[in-house]
Order: C-alpha cells, then sequence, then structure tokens
C-alpha cells in the first residue's frame, strides 16, 4: 500500500496482506517492484486486471520520477469484447484484415507490409477505418482466415481456432474474426537506470513496471519476456 522514503532513500513498505487482510510494515535495505503495467487504465487491454498500475502509482506517490508514460502500445487484433489477443501469427499465416466493403485495407496504409506492417501502424489503420465507416457496428473489422483452410488453421493456429470456438461461437474455418485494437503494453514506467536502480537509493524496479528505456516508444514482440529475464536477474 506504500513504498516508504525517506531523505531520499528508501527504507521498505507498507504491505497489505490480502489472506488475512492485514497491514504490516517491511523495513528493508532494497526494494524492487516487479508489478506490470498499467493496460487496465484502458477499457479495452489484453492485460490482466492486476496490471492497473497500482505498483508505478505508489512509486510515484513516493516521489520516485516516471519516464515515457504517453508510450502505450495497442496490438491491432483482440477478439471483439473479450480482451483476447489473436496473435500475429493468424496474420504471419497469411490471414487478411477486410472492412465493410470487403476490402484489404491495409493497401492504403502499407503497400508493401500489408496486414505484417508493425503494431501501431495496422492499429491506427483499424482505428482509422472504423472512423471512416468502413468497420462493422462502428466498432471492429475483420480477420479473415478462410482462404487459409481448414487443414492450415487446425495445424498451424488451433489456439485461435479454440479462442475463436469458445469466446466468440464462431470458426474461422467458415467465419471471419471479428476484430479491434486493445492496449497491450506499456513502455512506460519507474524511471531506472541499467543496473534496475531508481533515483531514490535502495528502490529498483524491473519488468512492465519499469522503465530501462530498451523499448523507445514502441515495443518489438518477444522483447518483453526477454526484458523481464534480463533485468530481472540484474536487479535480483
Ligand atoms: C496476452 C499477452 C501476450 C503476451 N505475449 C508476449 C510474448 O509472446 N512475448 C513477450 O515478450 N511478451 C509478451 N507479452 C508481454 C509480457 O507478457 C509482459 O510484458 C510480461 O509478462 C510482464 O512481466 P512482469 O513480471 O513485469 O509483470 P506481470 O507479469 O504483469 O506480473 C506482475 C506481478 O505483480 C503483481 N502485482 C501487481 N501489482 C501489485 C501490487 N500493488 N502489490 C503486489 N503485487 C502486485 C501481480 O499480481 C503480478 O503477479 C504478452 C502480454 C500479454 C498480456
Amino acid at each position: 500500500t506504500k513504498l516508504v522514503v525517506k531523505d531520499g532513500k528508501c527504507l521498505g513498505v507498507v504491505v497489505y496482506d490480502l489472506a488475512t487482510g492485514q497491514i504490516m510494515p517491511v523495513r528493508a535495505r532494497a526494494v524492487i517492484f516487479a508489478t506490470g503495467g498499467y493496460g487496465r487504465v484502458y477499457s479495452r487491454t489484453t492485460n490482466a486486471y492486476i496490471n492497473h498500475g497500482s505498483g508505478i502509482g505508489l512509486a510515484y506517490k513516493a516521489g520516485v520520477p516516471l519516464r515515457d508514460m504517453e508510450f502505450v502500445q495497442f496490438h491491432p487484433t483482440s477478439l471483439l469484447g473479450k480482451n483476447i489477443l489473436i496473435t500475429e501469427g493468424a496474420r504471419g499465416e497469411g490471414g487478411y484484415l477486410v472492412n465493410n466493403k470487403d476490402k484489404r485495407f491495409m493497401a492504403d496504409y502499407a503497400p508493401s507490409a500489408m496486414e505484417l506492417a508493425p503494431r501501431d501502424i495496422v492499429a491506427r489503420a483499424i482505428k482509422t477505418e472504423v472512423d471512416k465507416e468502413n468497420g462493422f457496428d462502428n466498432q471492429y473489422v475483420h480477420l479473415d482466415l478462410r482462404h487459409i483452410g481448414k487443414e492450415k488453421i487446425k495445424k498451424r493456429l488451433p489456439g485461435i481456432r479454440e479462442i475463436c470456438i469458445n469466446f466468440a461461437g464462431i470458426d474461422p474455418v467458415d467465419t471471419p474474426i471479428p476484430i479491434q485494437p486493445a492496449q497491450h503494453y506499456s513502455m512506460g514506467g519507474i524511471d531506472v537506470n541499467e543496473k534496475c536502480a531508481s533515483r531514490v537509493e535502495g528502490f529498483f524496479a524491473a519488468g512492465e513496471c519499469a522503465c530501462v528505456g530498451v523499448h523507445g516508444a514502441n515495443r518489438l514482440g518477444g522483447n518483453s519476456l526477454l526484458e523481464t529475464v534480463v533485468f530481472g536477474k540484474i536487479s535480483g
């Protein structure tokens, strides 16, 4: 519930024990936060419910500087209304993004890369199409896998097929997937150096709650787990 900082030095934390409801002070020579990102401040996000940025907020309230909080990544394809990520793999296997005019609209935004353009470009393109009333129900576009064929979908994208059947009641083998962009990753966070040290002595942060700055303004897919492993080890 609190990061205790006095005279520029971290002295410990005050914790709330969820199991017992007890609030306890914990004195420590070093404190490391690994509390994840702040995706849940957005109404649509692929993040878990706990990722509402409380660790980052506690640090800020204790006077620890934050950095790059405006750098927020949106994933282009989450299942409509469910906040479930539909992996890039679906487009990697050849999936098309199609608007209500039955057009592969990425031709207007990224004619070479098409559906495989970077996340921010594809997410912005979908939002633009919906704003131009080229979406369905003014909310979403289609991710169409039908041309890939049943055998390949079953072999290469079984998880995506299962998600669609279980959570949307559709089979992508014969029905396009309704998708919309959703917040996915927080590049900003507690301002730390390459040793995970914040500007408050004795206070460290690692993982998505931290901002070492390795992702710049737009993380590349796959680099977050790498970051957690590398900087988790360094901070520990
Ligand atoms: C659907 C999805 C798919 C992804 N796929 C990939 C991928 O393929 N490759 C990749 O590199 N990255 C991927 N990412 C990103 C990556 O999973 C996350 O960036 C990474 O898991 C963050 O790890 P973390 O340990 O920093 O934070 P989290 O995994 O978010 O863990 C934070 C922990 O802190 C706890 N916590 C939070 N607040 C508090 C508090 N106030 N007090 C005490 N505890 C607290 C939480 O309960 C949780 O256990 C994906 C993310 C999502 C959502």
